[in-house]
């Protein structure tokens, strides 16, 4: 087809979009600054949502997340657990959250199931005291490691696809409809560019001469001694910082924080957070008070802060694809945030119509419906959390 589109950043969004585009028969070339994996993708909770969590607040999310849950197990399985996860009711919650989460898990088409108290703890022994019931839910355990490990393997065999890791944008123009790029190793001349950077989207925007404001939403998740649970269990009412304890691999993960800030910036766990995530989690599973903390992995959600852009669902906190335009007439770049790693299958897929309506070419996606390898040898690339 001899198409060229450069794909900026290794995430889950760049890795789905590359794949998206290759599939169709782009020319690919996936840049990354550092290593692919290296950001908030191998950071984050590993929850593959079935969109429970999201069923009260937001109906669309929780559609998308339901339909990416059955997507993504089917084409990356390796990668997924198999537990179905729990969320857990107290015997003094009101009633009246419960009565929400069963109505909009319906409206969802999420399929959940109530359970006795007794019966979660027959099967999560470590459960606490004041666990009256549960629900069980299709969000699974994700291996966001094993995740980009087998995007990163299935895009390397591929002949139309080029990976530049290490690699920095310096500078990029935009002439005759196409974009020249400078970069620390070469110049290149692209169709079009994607600009799916995650925290790095407003500094490589200004490259490309845009202005877009994010806010910074840091997040840690409490890496702790041990399982504790052999799957997801989470608090049933309104989200709140240790309502999420994840089962990986020797460890269990516990979180997250969320602290806003309007510039990127450092913000790591402190006593207050641990504080707060052994007391919530240690009222679903005790023994969360006094496990030994071992580290924690630091990521941040990257949001929109100008409300002038509206993104596909008109909610911030959503995915983002903005089509960037000079005077009216469209330039071939689109700057992209998944919002949630569940999603961004779906988000690449938008993308991938976008970049076919634009450039009138006629090529359906065909990541629904097409596996990814499992790779081999794994460990030799990712370190799992703590060596
Ligand atoms: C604490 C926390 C928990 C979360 N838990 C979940 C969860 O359980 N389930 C879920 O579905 N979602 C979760 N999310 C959301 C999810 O992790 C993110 O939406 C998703 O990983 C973002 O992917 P990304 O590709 O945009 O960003 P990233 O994974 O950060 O990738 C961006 C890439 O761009 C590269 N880059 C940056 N700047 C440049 C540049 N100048 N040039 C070239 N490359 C560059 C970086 O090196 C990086 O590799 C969580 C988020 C947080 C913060």
């Amino acid at each position: 087809m001899n198409v060229k589109i450069a794909v900026i950043g290794g995430g889950i969004a760049g890795l789905s979009i590359a794949r998206d585009l290759a599939l169709r028969g782009f020319d690919i070339t996936l840049f990354d600054k550092q290593k692919i994996g290296n950001g908030t993708t191998t950071q984050c909770a590993g929850m593959l949502h079935s969109g429970a969590r999201y069923a009260t607040k937001n109906l669309r999310t929780a559609k998308l997340c339901l339909q990416e849950n059955r997507i993504v197990q089917k084409i990356v399985p390796h990668a997924v657990g198999k537990q179905k996860a729990y969320f857990v009711r107290y015997t003094d919650d009101e009633p009246e959250y419960e009565k929400n989460f069963v109505e909009s898990c319906k409206k969802v088409g999420i399929p959940i199931k109530k359970i006795s108290g007794d019966y979660a703890k027959q099967n999560e022994p470590m459960l606490g005291p004041q666990i009256s019931h549960a629900f069980e839910t299709p969000d699974k355990v994700i291996d966001t490691f094993t995740l980009v490990f087998s995007y990163f393997y299935d895009l390397k065999k591929r002949s139309n696809v080029k990976i530049y890791e290490n690699t920095e944008i310096k500078s990029a123009k935009f002439d005759k409809d196409k974009w020249e790029m400078k970069t620390n190793k070469a110049t290149f001349s692209f169709d079009f560019v994607i600009n799916s950077s995650g925290d790095g989207l407003t500094q490589v925007s200004k490259l490309f001469g845009r202005n877009i404001e994010l806010s910074y939403i840091y997040g840690s998740m409490a890496l702790f001694s041990g399982r504790l649970s052999s799957r997801i269990i989470t608090r049933c009412a309104p989200n709140a910082t240790g309502d999420v304890i994840v089962p990986a691999h020797k460890y269990t993960l516990i979180g997250s924080t969320w602290h806003e800030r309007d510039k990127r910036s450092v913000v790591k766990i402190n006593k207050e957070d641990e504080k707060e995530i052994r007391e919530i989690a240690g009222n679903m599973i005790p023994k969360a008070r006094d496990s030994k903390l071992l580290s924690s992995l630091t990521s941040v959600r990257t949001h929109l802060r100008d409300d002038s852009y509206s993104d596909s669902f008109g909610n911030k906190r959503d995915f983002l694809i903005l089509e960037h335009q000079d005077n009216g007439k469209y330039i071939n770049l689109l700057s992209v945030l998944p919002g949630k790693m569940t999603i961004a299958r779906y988000v690449a897929e938008q993308v991938g119509d976008i970049v076919c309506k634009r450039l009138n070419i006629k090529k359906k996606s065909k990541t629904a419906i097409t596996p990814i390898k499992k790779p081999i040898n794994i460990s030799r690339r990712f370190k799992f959390y703590i060596s």
